[in-house]
């Protein structure tokens, strides 16, 4: 479905990540988090596992002892996506996860994530950065609203969006005059709007692409809603390259919520998009079952389809045009609708199915993504 609204992209330079190139008018990727005790490489390759099967595209996982930097080297070749070492405080288990290898002899970790606010100096930094060169591993640096230097606390009075920009291009900036350009940036708050604010004011001043987030956004309702807000809103800017929905627990629902808000905003739609009435008391049809029937039916599905379901002939008539397919209603019938035209009028209870032969054959007629 063509709207006349769109949102233009903010141009960033690639970055790539494995076989995942960041930026640009690439994909905008989802990740997640494990939450397994890294070293426990047995929970951690099934927790990943478990996240490639959701669908998540990066995996970032903990590093902060040795023996997470061996159980990396273990899992690795098990799995398919990018594995991103995350590092706090120690900047050696940074060293060592550039360092490593699997028992098959490739990389065992893809990219670093490194705050730098946190790791004991702007030398360390820069160890760090030379030999992410030397090895040729791209590195996020996740500048936090918790861990800004002090200079920049004094001269601002508190982590504000312009303290935390200034950050990230100094580190940028260290990082370049040592010839090295593989950075991915984030700018996380967990204050939605200094978040948003961070991200649009980095775009301003730079064409590093950038990773979304909320931090500690919150338990799984809560902070899909946050996050959704926070990195929705980014999004709508079109600064975003990468995304991760955190959320307390379980990571496996993160991915689904992360391409959900991909699809919500249009900035990357890989499976249909079911709309659907709130319904009022003019409806007098189960519609809530159909939905149900209908979204179970088109899991799997990788077409950027809208499809609207709607429960009432009147106001369903109009509604059902802005979509590719659309149903409108009521009273034990339907009528089905293919982009506003109406083609097919059914009984309640032919009403999914004859829906899924439209969809099927719309399908047909249009190329996958
Ligand atoms: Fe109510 Fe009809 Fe609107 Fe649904 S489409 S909310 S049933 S008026």
């Amino acid at each position: 479905m063509a709207y006349s609204t769109s949102v233009q992209r903010h141009k960033t330079r690639e970055v790539g990540i494995d076989d995942h190139v960041v930026g640009g008018d690439n994909p905008i990727w989802v990740q997640s988090m494990t939450t397994t005790d890294t070293a426990d490489a047995s929970a951690t390759l099934a927790q990943i596992k478990k996240l490639e099967d959701a669908g998540c595209e990066i995996i970032r996982v903990t590093v902060p002892k040795k023996a997470d930097v061996e159980a990396c080297m273990a899992i690795r070749d098990h799995i398919t996506i990018p594995l991103i070492a995350d590092i706090h405080y120690d900047y050696r288990m940074a060293l060592a996860c550039l360092e490593a290898r699997t028992p098959s002899g490739r990389r065992a970790v893809d990219k670093i994530r490194i705050n730098p606010g946190n790791i004991g100096g702007v030398e360390r930094f820069k160890e760090v950065v030379r030999r992410a060169k030397d090895q040729g591993v791209p590195m996020r640096i996740g500048v936090n609203s918790g861990s800004l230097e002090e200079d920049l606390i004094e001269k601002y009075g508190f982590p504000c969006p312009e303290a935390m920009v200034e950050s990230a291009l100094r580190h940028i900036e260290i990082a370049e005059s040592l010839g090295y350009h593989q950075m991915i940036i984030s700018l996380k708050a967990s204050h939605v709007p200094t978040a948003v604010e961070c991200y649009s004011l980095f775009a301003q001043k730079s064409d590093y692409p950038t990773h979304l987030g909320i931090t500690e956004a919150g338990s799984r309702e809560y902070g899909t809603l946050k996050s959704a807000a926070g990195i929705g809103a980014i999004l709508l800017r079109g600064i975003g390259d990468t995304i991760r929905v955190s959320l307390l627990g379980d990571p496996v629902p993160e991915v689904k919520a992360g391409f959900d808000i991909l699809r919500a905003t249009s900035r990357r739609i890989n499976e249909p998009e079911v709309v659907a009435c709130p319904t009022c008391g003019r409806l007098d049809i189960d519609l809530e079952r159909i939905v149900a029937e209908v979204e179970q039916r088109m899991k799997g599905l990788k077409h950027p389809l809208r499809i609207s379901i709607l429960g009432c002939l009147v106001n369903g008539f109009g509604e059902a045009k802005e979509a590719d397919i659309g149903i409108a209603a009521g009273s034990g019938k339907g009528i089905i609708f293919k982009r506003g035209v109406p083609i097919r009028h059914v009984k309640e209870e032919e009403m999914v199915d004859a829906l899924w032969q439209e969809v099927m054959r719309f399908e047909e007629d249009t190329p996958p993504l």
